[in-house]
C-alpha cells in the first residue's frame, strides 16, 4: 500500500486524484489510490471497479476516511478497458491524437503494454463485493480485449469470501481472477475487536479456506505491532494459529504505523494502545514464526519492515517471493536473533515515526 494521501476527509487529495487533473477529452482512467506493492513491482494495470471501501471502520486504516463506497457501472469499466485499448493502438500507431491523452494515461498504458501486458489488479478494496455475474462479464471482457493478460488480482475481505457461494467463487476464479490479496491483520480474536475489523478469526479461516478451495492464489496481510504491548502475545499466537489453518501462498507483513487521523491513534493517546518497539516487535514476529507449520512464502515485501542487520543493511530481504517456509523457518529465526542483537537506535522505530500515507 504504497501511494501518498494527502489531507484529510473529504479534501483528501491522493496521488491519483492529483494525476487526473490534468484530464482532458475523456481518455482519463480512474484509479484507487492503493495497490500491494508487487503488483507495482510487476508494472500491473490498475482497473478500478468499485470505489472505496463498503466497510471503512478499520480503526488503523486512513485510507478511504469520508469516501463514499460504490460499485463502478459495469460500462464506465469496460469504456476504462477500451480507453486502454485504444491509447494502446494509438502509440503503436504514433497517431495525433496523442496530444489529447493526458500524460499520465499514456505513461500507464505505455508502460504496461512495454511490459507485456500481462498482470492486471482489480481495485479498491474488496472487488468480490460486486455481484459474481457483473464480476466475471468484467473479467470475460478484460481478457477478451487484452488476450496476453496472465493474472488478475485483487483485494477482498474474509467475510465476503465465507459469504459467497463456493461455485460463484470457481466461475470468478475460472473467468480469470486468480490471486486474491486478502487484510487478515490478525488472527486474534481480541485484537480484531480492538481494531474494528468487523470479522473473526473463524470468519478468517472459512474465507481463506474457501478461497483456496475455489482455486485461488492467496495473499494473506499480516501486522506485526497490531496488539500493541498489552495484546502482542495473542496477537502472535492466534495469528500463527489462524495461519496454520488456512495455510495461504503468500503471508506479508506490514508492520503497524499509527497514522494520526486514525480511531487508533485516539486509543494511543488515551493511554489505551501501547505502540511496541522494534524490539518488542521482533520478539512477537519470532513467536509467530516458531508456531507456523505452513507451506507459504513468508514476505517481508515493504519499506515498514526497517529492521537492520549487525551491518546496517535490512535484515530481511524485500522480494515478492519471500522465504519459502517451512524450508527457511531457521534462517528467519536466525535473522530475528541478528536483530535482536542491533541496539534498536539502528531499526525503525514506529514509536517515533510520523507516516500518513500507508
Ligand atoms: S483495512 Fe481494508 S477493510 Fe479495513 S477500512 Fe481499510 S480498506 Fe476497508
Amino acid at each position: 500500500m504504497v501511494f501518498a494521501r494527502y489531507g484529510t476527509g473529504k479534501h483528501k487529495i491522493s496521488m491519483g486524484v492529483v494525476l487526473l487533473m490534468e484530464r482532458n477529452n475523456g481518455y482519463e482512467l480512474d484509479m484507487g489510490p492503493i495497490r500491494p506493492p508487487n503488483e507495482g513491482g510487476a508494472g500491473s494495470l490498475l482497473l478500478r471497479i468499485t470505489r472505496n471501501c463498503h466497510w471503512n471502520r478499520c480503526s488503523f486504516c486512513p485510507f478511504y476516511t469520508g469516501e463514499e463506497f460504490g460499485i463502478r457501472d459495469t460500462e464506465e469499466i469496460k469504456g476504462d478497458i477500451r480507453k486502454v485499448k485504444k491509447i494502446g493502438d494509438m502509440l503503436e500507431d504514433g497517431s495525433e491524437e496523442l496530444h489529447n491523452v493526458p500524460y499520465h494515461s499514456r505513461s500507464i498504458v505505455h508502460g504496461w503494454l512495454r511490459s507485456g501486458a500481462r498482470t492486471v489488479f482489480l481495485q479498491d478494496s474488496d472487488s468480490l463485493v460486486m455481484p459474481s455475474d457483473k464480476l466475471i462479464d468484467i473479467l470475460v471482457y478484460l481478457k477478451e480485449m487484452f488476450p496476453t493478460i496472465e493474472r488478475i488480482t485483487s483485494y477482498t475481505r474474509s467475510d465476503t469470501l465465507a459469504r459467497k457461494d463456493p461455485g460463484e467463487l470457481r466461475e470468478i476464479r475460472e473467468a480469470g481472477l486468480t490471486r486474491l490479496h486478502v487484510g487478515l491483520e490478525s488472527g486474534s480474536d481480541r485484537v480484531l475487536e480492538l481494531v474494528n475489523k468487523g470479522v473473526t478469526a473463524g470468519v478468517h479461516v472459512e474465507g481463506g479456506t474457501k478461497a483456496l478451495e475455489a482455486g485461488f492464489q492467496l495473499s494473506e496481510y499480516v501486522i506485526p505491532g497490531l496488539g500493541g504491548r498489552e495484546l502482542w502475545e495473542d496477537h502472535a499466537l492466534e495469528t500463527a494459529r489462524v495461519l496454520n489453518l488456512i495455510d495461504p501462498d503468500f503471508i506479508r507483513m506490514r508492520p503497524l504505523v499509527v497514522n494520526p487521523f486514525t480511531e487508533l491513534h485516539q486509543l494511543r493517546t488515551s493511554g489505551e494502545f501501547t505502540v511496541t518497539s522494534p524490539h518488542e516487535r521482533l520478539r512477537e514476529i519470532r513467536v509467530m514464526v516458531e508456531e507456523l507449520d505452513v507451506s507459504s512464502a513468508l514476505c517481508f515485501d515493504h519499506f515498514l519492515n526497517g529492521w537492520r542487520g549487525k551491518n546496517g543493511s535490512p535484515l530481511f530481504h524485500t522480494s515478492f517471493a519471500g522465504y519459502r517456509l517451512p524450508r527457511d523457518k531457521e534462517l528467519v529465526l536466525g535473522l530475528i536473533e541478528e536483530g535482536l542483537q542491533v541496539d534498536e537506535s539502528m531499526h525503525l522505530d514506529m514509536r517515533k515515526t510520523n507516516i500518513t500515507s500507508l
